[in-house]
């Protein structure tokens, strides 16, 4: 199964996908940690990328796609993966449509995780991460047992560079303008479910899980 989860970011697109990933046993496919990975791994593509990432705009699409397509021919996606985080415009969702339709499959499902705009700026601001497992947490919402440790490996967490006020502002202001076209797209092929994403955790995973199955 082929499955995009939309939504703005802070939406919870990735503390879903964690829980999707064990339940579903679905590979995680995130192009916001590809591009994390290489601008700390320094690597040419990340270089490029930099730029792009610390304004919160969006990387140029031939650099995103092509990372994108390197990525879903692992071996790991050859049966199904969640999209977290791509596709953000409507050049990149036809580029995924194809690579997909040349290996006769296609996206199964998508579900638009729904957060209304002071919540989300109230969830990017209280974020914070584990840079070894990727563990997601919330100042309030959902914190460390210990402050600024990760539960799971105990390592130091962090909070993204991007996730300033200023730069969040930018991210919401990009990725508002490219949504609908995204929705119309797979409304228009029948593939769209919205949830409610501004509700618990398990509530929100409850109607993913019915959404995926049904
Ligand atoms: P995205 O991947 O869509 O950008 P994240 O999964 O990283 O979003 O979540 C953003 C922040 O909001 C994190 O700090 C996370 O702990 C918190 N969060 C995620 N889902 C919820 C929720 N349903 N209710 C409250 N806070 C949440
Ligand atoms: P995210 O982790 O999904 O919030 O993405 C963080 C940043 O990575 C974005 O603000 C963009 O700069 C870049 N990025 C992630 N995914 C994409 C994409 N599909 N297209 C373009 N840029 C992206």
């Amino acid at each position: 199964m082929f499955v995009v989860l939309l939504g703005l970011p802070g939406a919870g697109k990735g503390t879903q996908a964690a829980r999707l990933k064990k339940d579903l046993g679905l590979a995680h496919v995130t192009t916001g940690d590809l591009f994390r990975q290489n601008i700390a791994a320094e690597t040419e593509l990340g270089r490029k990328a930099k730029p792009y990432y610390d304004a919160g705009e969006l990387v140029p699409n031939d650099l995103t796609i092509g990372m994108l397509l390197e990525r879903i021919h692992q071996p790991d996606c050859a049966s199904g993966c969640m999209f977290d985080g791509y596709p953000r415009n409507m050049e990149q969702t036809v580029a995924l449509d194809q690579a997909l339709a040349a290996a006769g499959k296609q996206i199964d499902r998508v579900v638009y995780v729904e957060v209304a705009e002071d919540e989300l700026v109230r969830r990017l601001s209280g974020r914070w991460l584990c840079p070894r497992c990727a563990a997601i947490y919330h100042d309030l919402s959902a914190p460390p047992a210990k402050a600024g440790v990760c539960d799971k490996c105990g390592s130091e967490l962090t909070q993204r560079s991007d996730d300033k006020p200023d730069i969040v502002r930018n991210r919401l202001k990009v990725n508002i303008e490219n949504m609908q076209s995204l929705l119309d797209h797979y409304a228009g092929q029948d593939k769209l479910t919205t949830v409610d994403g501004g509700r618990d955790p398990e509530a929100v995973a409850a109607d993913l899980r019915k959404a995926l199955e049904g």
